[in-house]
């Protein structure tokens, strides 16, 4: 007997999404009506109940730490679901390519160029008056490659520039030459695999008789493309997504993606689910309130189960110091389980880090560390792939001459071009010392010893293998000799890589699995697993929280300075709506009226977006406070004091409370109605 007694939880709009077979199957609902729990009951309900194998399952999410929550999901309703594939359309993409890239002339050991060598790449194909203009470029090949255009289509639209085309299919000749992908690959060229090799695409359709996306509204042109491959006569076919949410359209997110489903899956079923689970009535009549000033929206019912709730708390403070002191002190006092802290962008999460530490308060930063694009992580990575793949330029120019071994920018020119002219690989060219002297004998060593280092490879475990390799190739050494703080941060990042590497097998394919992991996850988390997390508002989509506090909601902060055009501003609301709509019992929202934003001290002001929330939320109204007489930020003039601002108000009973602090740094409070301040 299977147990089923999952479905007994789910309302009856989720039951039909659950049930439903057949024609393809849309659903569109707001934040936290459990789309994401009616895939993974889906898949548990598809395996337990229809006895369809867990291996012809496939899920896409958003990010690989949501597919990894989502396969735990699934198994926890049925161990049944063991094996269901659950991946990002990216790593999906690396996944078909390591079975079938060869069709394409592709190894199956490339490795996966990040945005940065990406941009190093095409740098070397660039002149001197184009490389000032290669974030652009950068930009426009990748932007390119989201919208499945390639050199030879018609590119005006990604942008007007009549040498664009060709660089493009410059950069395109070259990282095929290199052996390895760029993210947009991982999408174009599973694409073109399934379009132009019937047999694969066959194949693939009889692997996977269901596939599922989450978060449908963010994804782009070609992955519309490559889901439209996967969709074969005998799929079942299902996407959830809120277009409310869509918040990725910087990346080339494409919304009419979700819109225009019914359009490109003939008999498309909509389910709509109007019930949220998650949030209180205040907070979801808070984003409710918000995203509603969005004009080019569909509209949605969504109905809190959970009455009331908490009124929502706005804080302003005199600087974004204090701002973060403030929640540090708030969490250590009232605990920090189920807590997060959301920001708009990376770099705010420093004042709160220092705060937190200060306070003694644990913490977690979610993938706020660029960790994989440090100098040492990515030189240690470099080594790594120029051992897998003797022809990868990016990897080779890297690290050939670090630490130094007097091989200069000439030597370096003259290997390249040899190994392009002969068709040799870039070690074979080493091997050979092609060029005299010194340099000559250097590449020869530096040669014996890829060669070497490369043949223990699969004889080690690959932690071991790659401590081998940092210690021999000179690195550990040429990072130790800097000063000591550097030196220290340098090598304590290194040792994490070699953490990672732990949990990974040795040989080849370890080594891939391992540098396929760190491409794609991008990011590591940092700090301790039951702190309060601490995140930026894009990395908690799909999350839910018990209390969520979001700061810094100051206009250029967030809506960012970047955010420009009408569409830009209504794009950053619906991050704002995200936001606000992870929190199931709190929330708290706080500005700073000034703070320290690229190297200066800059005046702030409130985001306009708090204006929005309804003022029934909040406590004490937003709207009421900016009517008052005293409101935080106003100057004021005493006549025994002096001139100063008000950082802090309250009430006491009926009494209005404010706190100023005076330009002589002297801070007080007062009753303004029994005191002689006068606002100036
Ligand atoms: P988001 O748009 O933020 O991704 P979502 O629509 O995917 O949200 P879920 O994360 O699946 O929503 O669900 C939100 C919360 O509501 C979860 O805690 C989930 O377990 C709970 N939930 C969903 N459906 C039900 C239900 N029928 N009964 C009880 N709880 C539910
Ligand atoms: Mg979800």
């Amino acid at each position: 007997m299977v147990d089923l007694s999952y479905l007994e939880t789910l309302n009856a709009e989720q039951r039909e999404a659950v049930f439903h077979s057949g024609s393809p199957l849309l659903i569109l609902a707001g934040a936290g009506s459990g789309k994401t729990r009616v895939i993974t009951t889906k898949i548990a309900y598809l395996v337990d109940a229809l006895g369809i194998p867990a291996r012809s399952i496939l899920a896409v999410t958003f990010t690989n730490k949501a597919a990894r929550e989502m396969y735990e999901r699934a198994l926890q309703l049925s161990p049944r679901t063991e094996g269901v594939m659950i991946k990002t359309f990216h790593s999906f993409g690396v996944w078909l390519l390591r079975l079938y890239g060869e069709r394409l002339g592709l190894a199956r050991d490339f490795a996966i160029y990040d945005d940065e060598d990406a941009r190093a790449l095409l740098s070397s194909i660039l002149d001197g008056s184009q490389r000032r203009h290669l974030s652009r470029y950068a930009w426009a090949i990748s932007r390119a490659k989201d919208y499945a255009l390639g050199p030879e289509d018609d590119l005006s639209s990604i942008l007007e520039d009549d040498d664009f085309p060709e660089l493009y299919a410059r950069y395109e000749d070259r990282l095929r030459d290199t052996g390895n992908v760029d993210f947009g690959d991982l999408i174009l060229l599973p694409l073109r695999l399934l379009k132009e090799h019937e047999d694969v695409r066959r194949k693939v359709h009889a692997a996977f008789r269901v596939v599922m996306v989450d978060e449908y509204q963010d994804s782009n042109v070609a992955q519309f493309f490559l889901l439209r491959e996967l969709y074969g006569p005998e799929t079942y076919l299902c996407v959830v997504g809120d277009e409310d949410q869509s918040i990725y359209r910087f990346r080339g997110a494409e919304v009419r993606n979700i819109l225009d489903f019914p359009d490109a899956f003939e008999g498309t079923h909509i389910v709509r689910l109007e019930t949220n689970y998650r949030s209180t009535e205040t907070i979801l009549r808070a984003a409710s309130g918000v995203i509603a000033h969005n004009e080019g929206r569909l509209g949605k019912t969504l109905r809190p189960i959970r009455q009331g709730g908490d009124v929502i708390r706005i804080l302003s403070f005199p600087s974004a110091e204090e701002e973060a002191a403030y929640w540090a002190r708030f969490l250590r006092e009232e605990g920090w389980e189920d807590v997060a802290v959301l920001y708009r962008a990376h770099y705010q999460s420093r004042l709160l880090e220092l705060a937190l530490a200060r306070e003694g308060v644990p913490y977690r930063v979610v993938g706020s560390l660029r960790f994989y694009e440090r100098e040492e992580v990515k030189d240690l990575l470099a080594f790594l792939r120029l051992v897998l793949n003797p022809r990868d330029e990016v990897s080779f120019l890297r690290v050939i001459n670090k630490p130094p071994r007097g091989i200069g920018a000439k030597s370096q020119k003259a290997i390249i071009s040899h190994a392009r002219g002969t068709g040799s690989t870039l070690v074979e060219v080493l091997r050979e010392g092609v060029v005299p002297g010194k340099a000559g004998a250097s590449m020869v060593e530096f040669a014996r010893f890829l060669d070497h280092i490369g043949e223990r490879l699969s004889r080690m475990d690959l932690a071991s293998w790659m401590e081998d390799l940092l210690k021999e190739s000179g690195l550990w050494d040429y990072y130790q000799g800097f000063d000591d703080y550097t030196a220290r941060q340098k090598l304590e990042n290194l040792q994490e890589l070699l953490a990672l590497a732990r949990s990974y097998p040795g040989g080849r394919d370890g080594l891939l699995a391992f540098l396929e992991y760190v491409a794609l996850e991008g990011s590591l988390d940092r700090g301790s697993g039951d702190g309060v997390v601490l995140i930026t508002m894009h990395n908690t989509k799909g999350l839910e929280f018990s209390k969520v506090i979001i700061t810094g909601l100051e206009e250029g902060v967030f809506p960012s300075w970047a955010a420009s055009s009408p569409e830009d501003i209504e794009e950053e609301r619906r991050l704002f709506y995200v936001a606000l709509t992870r929190a199931k019992d709190g929330l708290f929202l706080s500005w700073a009226q000034t703070r320290n934003i690229r190297g200066r001290r800059s005046f702030q002001q409130a985001s306009r977006f708090l204006r929005e929330i309804p003022p029934e939320c909040l406590s004490p109204s937003y709207e009421e406070e900016e009517e008052e007489d005293f409101p935080v930020g106003s100057r004021i003039y005493h006549d025994d004091y002096g001139y100063g601002m008000v950082v802090e108000r309250r009430h006491n009973g009926n009494l209005l409370v404010v706190k100023v602090r005076f330009e002589t740094g002297y801070t007080c409070e007062f009753l303004p109605s029994y005191t002689p301040l006068e606002r100036i």
